[in-house]
C-alpha cells in the first residue's frame, strides 16, 4: 500500500538531528498556558508522527473494510496492509514465523492471554510462577488470578535499593515447580533495565518458561526475541509511537499450538457447528473477533518510521539525555532518586523532601511540562520505598536537552516555592 514513509527524519540518517524528527510530531509545537508543551511522560504513552496519523486517516479515506472476511476490493486491501503489518513485527522483533505474532488491544491483554490460556494447560496445584517486585500491575495480577485459579502460588523475585533485581534471590527461587516466570524488560518506575537473557537461561535449566513484559523496551532498545530466547513477549502500539488499541504477543510455537484460545468468536474458528467448533490456526486461533486493524496498520508503520531514524541511534540520543536529565535533577538536592541501576532506559523517578509528588506535578504542568505523578501502577515498588508516588519524566526521541533545562528550572522554581 502506498502510504507516506518518507519523513524529514529519515532523510537524513548520518546525524540525529532531533530537531528535524520534532517537525514529525505536529502535537508538539503548541503552548500550554501560554507556555510551549515540554512534553515528558512518553513512559504512559508516546506521541504520533504525522506518517502514522495520516496512515490511519488515509486508511478510513480510502480503504476501509473488514479483513479476511470478504472477497471485495477493499477488503483484500485492508487485509494485505494487516498482514502486511504483522510482516512488520515479525521483522522488528526478529521472530522466527508470522504465525509467532498475535494482535492484542496492548500489553495488559497480551499477559492476560498468557496468564489464561497458558494456565489452563500447563499450570496446576503446587506450581509456582515467579514475577519481580517491580512489576507493571499488568504482569503482577493476570499472574494473581491464574494463582487462584489454579491453586498455584505466586512468588516474587525482589529488587534492592539501586533498583536492580537481587541475583541470589531469584536463583534460590528458581525449581522444577516454577512454570513461568514473567519479568519486565525495562521498569515503568524504575528504569532498571533487567538482564533477560541470563534470566531465560537460568529459567529453563529449572523447566520454567519467560514472558517479557517489553512495554517499556521496543520504544528505547532494539528487542529480538530469539537472542533472548524467551518464551514470550508483550509490548504495546502506542508507547511505540502507533495508536492505541493495539497490543502484540509473540510466542513460542511450542506453547502457542498447545495452548486453548483465550476468547472465542470471529477468525478464531475454522468451522462452528453446535456439536462442535474446530479452532483455526496460528495466529487466528488467539484472535477472536474484529482485531483494530486500523491501529494494528499504525503498529506497521510506527515501526518502519523508528527503524528509518535506527533504533540504535536512538537508544544512544535517548541514554545521553536520561544521563543529563540523571544528573541536572540530582543536583537541585534534597530529593530522592528511585532507581539506581547499572543499567537504565526510558526514565527517571524522584521526589523531593517534603513535597508531594502531586503537588510536584501539578506546579510543573502550569510552567508547559508533562510529567507523571503518582504510583506508575507498580503500588510494590512504592511500598519498597516506603512513600505513596513518585515524580517521573520519561523520554522520547524527540525530547531535548533543552527540555530538561526547561524542566529543571521547572522544578528549582517548585523547590523555592516551598
Ligand atoms: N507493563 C509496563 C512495564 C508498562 O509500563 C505498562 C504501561 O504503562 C503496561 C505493562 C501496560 O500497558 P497497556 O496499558 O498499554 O496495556
Amino acid at each position: 500500500m502506498a502510504y507516506p514513509t518518507q519523513t524529514a527524519a529519515m532523510e537524513d540518517l548520518d546525524t540525529f538531528d532531533v530537531q528535524r524528527i520534532r517537525e514529525d510530531f505536529p502535537i508538539l509545537h503548541q503552548k500550554v498556558y501560554g507556555k510551549p508543551l515540554v512534553y515528558l511522560d512518553n513512559g504512559a504513552t508516546t506521541q504520533k508522527p504525522s506518517v502514522v496519523i495520516d496512515t490511519i486517516a488515509d486508511f478510513y479515506r480510502q480503504r476501509n473494510s473488514n479483513i479476511h472476511r470478504g472477497v471485495h476490493y477493499l477488503s483484500d486491501q485492508a487485509t494485505t496492509a494487516f498482514e502486511d503489518a504483522r510482516k512488520t513485527v515479525r521483522r522488528f522483533i526478529n521472530a522466527p514465523h508470522e504465525r509467532q505474532i498475535i494482535f492484542t488491544r496492548g500489553t495488559t491483554e497480551s499477559i492476560n492471554l498468557v496468564a489464561f490460556s497458558f494456565g489452563e494447560r500447563f499450570v496446576n496445584a503446587g506450581d509456582e510462577i515467579l514475577v519481580s517486585e517491580m512489576e507493571h500491575h499488568s504482569n503482577i495480577v493476570p499472574w494473581q488470578m491464574l494463582c487462584e485459579r489454579r491453586g498455584a502460588k505466586l512468588r516474587v523475585i525482589p529488587f534492592d535499593d539501586k533498583g536492580e533485581l537481587v541475583w541470589e534471590k531469584f536463583e534460590e527461587l528458581l525449581n522444577p515447580r516454577v512454570k513461568m516466570v514473567a519479568i519486565t524488560f525495562v521498569s515503568n518506575s524504575l528504569g532498571t533495565v533487567n538482564p533477560i537473557a541470563r534470566i531465560v537461561e537460568k529459567a529453563h535449566a529449572v523447566g520454567a518458561a519467560v514472558l517479557v513484559d517489553a512495554a517499556q523496551a521496543v520504544q528505547h532498545k532494539v528487542v529480538d526475541v530469539q537472542a533472548l530466547d524467551c518464551d514470550f513477549l508483550a509490548f504495546s502500539g502506542h508507547k511505540v509511537y502507533a495508536s492505541t488499541g493495539i497490543g502484540v504477543l509473540y510466542g513460542k510455537e511450542k506453547w502457542l499450538e498447545r495452548m486453548p484460545p483465550y476468547q472465542g468468536g470471529g477468525d478464531m474458528i475454522k468451522s462452528v457447528s453446535f456439536e462442535k467448533t474446530v479452532f483455526n490456526e496460528l495466529p487466528f486461533k488467539f484472535e477472536a473477533g474484529t482485531v483494530d486493524y486500523v491501529a494494528a496498520i499504525s503498529l506497521g508503520t510506527a515501526i518502519d518510521y523508528l527503524e528509518g531514524i535506527g533504533l540504535e541511534r536512538v537508544e544512544a540520543y535517548e541514554d545521553q539525555l536520561l544521563r543529563y536529565a540523571t544528573e541536572r535533577i540530582t543536583s537541585l538536592g534534597d530529593l530522592r532518586l528511585f532507581g539506581q541501576a547499572r543499567e537504565k532506559a526510558g526514565s527517571v523517578s524522584f521526589l523531593f523532601d517534603g513535597i508531594h509528588h502531586y503537588d510536584t506535578g501539578l506546579m510543573v504542568d502550569k510552567m508547559g511540562v508533562a510529567l507523571r505523578t503518582g504510583t506508575h501502577c507498580t503500588e510494590p515498588v512504592m511500598q519498597h520505598f516506603g512513600v505513596t508516588g513518585t515524580v517521573r519524566a520519561s523520554f522520547a526521541l524527540y525530547n531535548t536537552f533543552e527540555e530538561i533545562d526547561i524542566l529543571v528550572e521547572a522544578l528549582a522554581r517548585v523547590k523555592r516555592m516551598f
